[in-house]
């Protein structure tokens, strides 16, 4: 047992991914004395080591990619042919990574927050208000810190399928991201945000993608119309999506892997690929961390919390992945810590509203929604208008060469109330937070119409969806 830290903190965090870290943040911007509690040797957490941030530099490289084969369309010659230096590309990625996890340790700094390494356990209820978390360091010894509210915020790690572990041929969003080179052929296993992604990415390189996806649809938490609108693209792209699809076995071949399914009406098929990717969702890590010693309830391994993110254990928080009914979203996760911290803070805060969350999806074609979907709407009782418009339309989309996709704007008809926006297109991950203020200020098809959006930008296409609920496009 090494030495107890004597300090009582107000509040100790377990886990820095962005719901931790934030919440770290926040809490010296208040004045509190904040321990961070992080078993990985460096701090950010699935979003920054393997998540948002590697993901998104490689489909950054992937567009700049994808525009060079077009290069002498553009008017740009002389550049021959293009090659793909892979070695440069992960350099590039992983600088990035290590930029951000130096500027998180300046900022744990700058805040006076207590970095504290090792693996974080709670012991039980607390005594006389204080809680003692057991760390346990690299080296196998441990040490007590005590603390007046805890906060658990220890993140989800890929779901792995047939009890398989993951190596060199069999990936999940780890082993992926450090490829020696892009693989001749990939099978994705899930059409959710993480498996169409990484589809995207390695379609771009040159990779012979193919995805099987349980449910009816690719991207199944979208509205019906952007899974229709991305596989019609992935299928321009020569991705092979398979949706309705029962994975039955993945097998080791000399050549890669052999991954066999049902598909709806029964059928079997069968296909070796150089990898797979196993992007089926992921599992919140509640497991070993101590719960079964506290008054903490689970669902389905995922922690419950009311509003304010209090668990069934008083001066237990919950943020982040682990929150049973909110969406594993590393904004998300950052928005709970702050509700959390300004609860403990005795601050003012807002609940983590579920229909004011934008959902993103950085493939090419993008996707970017937030609120109720059309069926979701109608669901609830709602007299639904619709407006859709294509970027078609659209003049800098034209500049831009993306015209594909649209923006779709579900209204109440009653009163013209934004319900829902869902985006897919260029830029649509930026172009869907316009549609976040709109519905947090309960915005109306009205008001929108008469809302003016710059000449020429692809925020004018939100302008001609909202005059679309009315049948009035101005450019279509
Ligand atoms: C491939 C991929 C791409 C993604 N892209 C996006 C995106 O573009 N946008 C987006 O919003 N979301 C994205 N996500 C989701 C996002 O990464 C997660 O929602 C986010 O990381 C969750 O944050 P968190 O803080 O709850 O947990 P994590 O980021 O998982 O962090 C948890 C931390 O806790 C630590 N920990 C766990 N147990 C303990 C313990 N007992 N003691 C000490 N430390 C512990 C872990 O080591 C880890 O550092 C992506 C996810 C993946 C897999």
């Amino acid at each position: 047992m090494a030495e107890n830290d004597s300090k009582v903190y107000d509040v100790a965090i377990i886990g820095s991914g962005p719901a931790g870290y934030t919440a770290a943040i926040r809490g010296g911007q208040y004045g509190l004395k904040v321990a961070l509690i992080e078993a990985e040797t460096s701090l950010g957490g699935t979003c920054l080591h393997v998540g948002c941030i590697p993901t998104k530099a490689l489909l950054f490289n992937a567009e700049i990619w994808d525009h060079l084969k077009h290069a002498a369309e553009y008017g740009i010659a002389g550049i021959g042919t293009p090659q793909l230096d892979w070695a440069a590309v992960q350099k590039r990625k992983n600088a990035i990574v290590t930029k951000h996890t130096k500027g998180l340790e300046f900022l744990m700094k700058k805040n006076k927050v207590t970095v504290v390494r090792g693996y974080g356990r709670l012991t039980g209820a607390a005594k006389d208000g204080v809680h003692t978390v057991d760390v346990e360091s690299a080296d196998g010894t441990t040490r007590q810190l005590q603390a007046k509210n805890l906060i658990l915020a220890t993140g989800s790690e890929a779901r792995m399928l047939f009890g398989i572990e993951p190596d060199d041929r069999v990936l999940t969003n780890i082993e992926i991201l450090s490829l020696p080179e892009p693989p001749k052929s990939l099978i994705v296993i899930g059409a959710g945000a993480v498996g169409v992604e990484f589809a995207s990415i390695f379609r771009s390189f040159g990779t012979e993608v193919t995805i099987v996806e349980y449910l009816p649809r690719a991207v199944p938490v979208e509205d019906e119309d952007i899974s229709k609108e991305l596989a019609r693209l992935f299928k321009k792209r020569a991705i092979d999506v398979n949706t309705g699809c029962s994975v039955q076995s993945i097998e080791k071949t000399d050549a890669g892997v052999k991954v066999a399914w049902t598909t709806t009406n029964g059928q079997a098929r069968e296909q070796e690929a150089e990898k797979v990717l196993v992007a089926v969702g992921r599992a919140p890590r509640t497991a070993g961390v101590g719960i079964e010693k506290t008054k903490v309830e689970l669902e389905r391994g995922f922690v419950k919390v009311n509003e304010a993110q209090q668990t069934a254990e008083p001066g237990i928080y919950a943020i982040g992945d682990i929150v049973a009914g909110l969406p594993q979203l590393a904004h998300v996760g950052g928005m709970s810590g702050l509700v959390a911290m300004a609860k403990i803070a005795g601050r003012k805060f807002r609940a983590v509203r579920r229909d004011r969350i934008p959902g993103c999806t950085y493939t090419d074609p993008q996707i970017g929604s937030a609120g109720l979907t059309e069926a979701q709407a109608r669901e609830k009782g709602y007299d639904v208008k619709v407006g859709k418009f294509p970027f078609a339309g659209n003049s800098k989309a034209t500049i831009v060469d993306s015209h594909d996709g649209f923006v779709k704007i579900v209204a109440d008809a009653k009163y013209g109330e934004i319900l829902g926006v869902h985006i897919i297109g260029p830029s649509a991950t930026e172009l869907i937070a316009e549609a976040v203020a709109v519905m947090e200020l309960e915005g109306t098809v009205d008001e929108l119409m008469f809302t003016i959006h710059a000449h020429p930008t692809l925020s004018e296409a939100m302008l001609d969806a909202y005059a679309a609920v009315e049948g009035m496009a101005i450019n279509a």
